[in-house]
């Protein structure tokens, strides 16, 4: 057994952490309180390689393993939320199918464009009546003289629709009890995209819902053979649940970089609040919780990285790291007291970027019936 990073992995890390802390964090308060999507941020990680991680270099990515992707993910959501999600969602959900599922001609026409951050994709799965129940979806795509010809509807689809999203992979039936995966690029007529949703957390980040009506997407982009659009999509999201999961330890432990910090300097009874045991219990919880959950997020990307099952490890790591941000932002709030309940404290930030941990990419509950389905249950 070995619990040592690689040197690139390392290095990787030391990037992304210096970039989140001197350009995002500038950045974070504002983007959040104007609900603002960070463009100019999106550029800059482009150019530092970062929106197409684990894609090969050949397709414009850079090449790297899942642990250096949920690295990434981890050390951006440690400082902000909004920007991690935005490129989890491009990588994993947006990306990732057209890689692993696309055709060679598929690959060379999107991946370099996207893998490099020139442009972003989305992935609509859910529906307005179609949630956890996944395979309960209604958009319909029929094959009508050389164009699929989509109607229905999906909602809360992170990416969709800011200016440099070039499309999105959606999940339709395309005959009775078929389902399958079709990129639809933007501004493909009949494909509406509504207003930016006004949402709790993640206030930076592009999230909308989308309407399909007689969207005629030519036949050349349904993604693989038709009908495997369930398992494309129950592939994507194992490895999407790696990267969401990356953002419960990275979120965790900004909350309590922030808790550390404000307990050593707020001062009662005469001393630093740091020094009553049930602030250091507090804290001591948090940071071997935060180490259990980064063991788990690592091991479920090196499984991936191995090519070994790790579908339960996922869904594992995911549901803990959820339930264990969820303590962490709420333990890291109480520490900081009245204040930590006013915008000028970025712990009120991450407190509300945290739910959403335990409901998108699965909730809780989904990820107790993926857990439980692997233990033949
Ligand atoms: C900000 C944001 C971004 C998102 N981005 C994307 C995206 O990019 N692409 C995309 O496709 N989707 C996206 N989603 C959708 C997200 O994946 C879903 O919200 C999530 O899967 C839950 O579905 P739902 O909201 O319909 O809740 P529901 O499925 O209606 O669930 C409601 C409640 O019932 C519980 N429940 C449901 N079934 C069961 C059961 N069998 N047993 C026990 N409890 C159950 C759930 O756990 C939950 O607590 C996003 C959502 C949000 C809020």
């Amino acid at each position: 057994m070995n619990f040592d990073l690689t040197d690139e992995q390392e290095l990787l890390r030391r990037t992304v952490s210096e970039f989140a802390v001197t350009r995002v964090l500038p950045l974070a308060e504002e983007l959040d309180r104007e609900q603002r999507f960070p463009y100019e941020l999106v550029a800059e990680l482009a150019e530092l390689g970062l929106m197409g991680i684990p894609i090969p270099e050949e397709y414009g990515g850079a090449g790297a393993d899942t642990v250096s992707y949920a690295i990434a993910i981890e050390e951006l959501t440690r400082i902000d939320s909004s920007v991690a999600i935005t490129v989890a969602a491009h990588t994993s959900l947006g990306t990732m199918p057209i890689y692993l599922f696309g055709t060679e001609e598929q690959k060379q026409e999107w991946l370099p464009r996207l893998a490099s951050g020139q442009g972003l994709a989305a992935f609509g799965l859910t529906e307005p009546s179609s949630g956890s129940d996944a395979a309960a979806i209604r958009t319909r795509a029929e094959l009508k003289d050389g164009s699929w010809v989509v109607n229905g509807s999906k909602m809360f689809i992170t990416n969709a629709g800011t200016d440099i999203t070039e499309c999105v992979t959606i999940t339709a039936l395309t005959g009775e009890g078929e389902t399958s995966n079709i990129i639809v690029p933007n501004r493909t007529p009949g494909y509406e995209i509504s207003p930016p949703m006004h949402k709790l957390g993640w206030r930076a980040s592009d999230t909308r819902e989308l309407a399909f009506k007689d969207c005629a997407v030519p036949e050349r982009n349904l993604l693989g053979p038709r009908g495997q659009g369930f398992h494309q999509f129950m592939e994507i999201l194992d490895g999407g649940r790696i990267s969401v999961a990356a953002m419960g330890v990275g979120l965790a432990q900004g909350a309590y970089d922030l808790a550390l910090a404000y307990a050593k300097e707020r001062q009662q009874f005469g001393r630093p609040i740091a020094t009553f045991q049930a602030i250091q219990f507090a804290l001591a919880d948090m940071a071997t919780e935060i180490d259990a959950g980064r063991q788990l997020v690592y091991r479920a990307a090196w499984l991936k990285d191995r090519g070994k099952p790790f579908g339960l490890a996922a869904a594992q790591a995911k549901l803990y790291t959820g339930l264990l941000s969820n303590r962490a932002v709420n333990a890291s709030l109480q520490i900081h007291g009245g204040y930590g309940f006013m915008d000028e404290f970025p712990i009120s930030r991450l407190y509300r970027d945290q739910k959403i941990l335990e409901i998108g990419e699965g909730t809780n509950e989904v990820q107790r019936m993926v857990i439980a389905k692997h233990l033949g249950l």
